[in-house]
């Protein structure tokens, strides 16, 4: 199985990507920050408690996420492979995916990180915000405390996966086409 670990700050390109990485690799794509956002649209009780955290830019509990992933694994048996976006984004969720692969006999492949600056990252997400009417994008506050979060939470995984041999960066920066074309080649070289 081909599993990849999408990674990156919000705004990195990631749900861009990897829309175009499932159909050339046939790949199923599990994102949590759209499970979350179809729970919200639902008006699940999930959706409910997640929504004031979302609207704060504060990552959701692990607990959630992990149960979310855990189901969409069991929904995809015939998978050819996944690619996990915006998840894991903490120790604890890179540690359960492991574990939840290794009980399904695979693991992740490798995790290509889209690399972006600050400035540019905010630029991307007002700019998003204005198109999508997603209301985390809507405000430099929220934004600045979404990368906050990344920062603090999300980055130190860059360790954990460099740790597995499994860590590769790529420039986020360039055409949609350009980046598409380093990520696919990193895959080829790995694969
Ligand atoms: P995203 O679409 O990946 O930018 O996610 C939007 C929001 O959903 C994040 O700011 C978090 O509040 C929440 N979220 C998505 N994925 C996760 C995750 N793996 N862990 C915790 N919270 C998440």
């Amino acid at each position: 199985m081909l599993n990849i670990v999408l990674f990156g700050p919000p705004g990195a390109g990631k749900g861009t990507q990897s829309d175009k990485l499932i159909n050339k690799y046939s790949l199923v794509h599990l994102s949590t920050g759209d499970i979350l956002r179809s729970e919200v649209a639902a008006g699940t009780q999930l959706g409910l408690e997640a929504k004031k955290l979302m609207d704060a830019g504060n990552l959701v509990p692990d607990e959630i996420v992990i149960g979310m992933i855990s189901s969409k694994l069991d929904a995809n048996p015939q998978a050819k492979g996944f690619i996990f976006d915006g998840f894991p984004r903490t120790a604890k969720q890179a540690e359960a995916l492991d574990k939840l692969l290794e009980g399904k006999k695979t693991s992740i492949s490798m995790m290509l990180a889209l690399e972006v600056d600050n400035d540019e990252l905010i630029k991307r997400l007002l700019n998003r915000g204005k198109l999508s009417g997603r209301s985390d994008d809507a405000d430099e506050s929220i934004i600045q405390n979404r990368i906050t979060e990344y920062n603090n939470k999300t980055a130190p995984l860059k360790d954990y996966y460099t740790h597995q041999g499994k860590f590769r960066a790529i420039m986020g920066v360039g055409t949609v086409d350009e980046i598409f074309t380093s990520l696919c080649s990193n895959i080829d070289l790995n694969n």
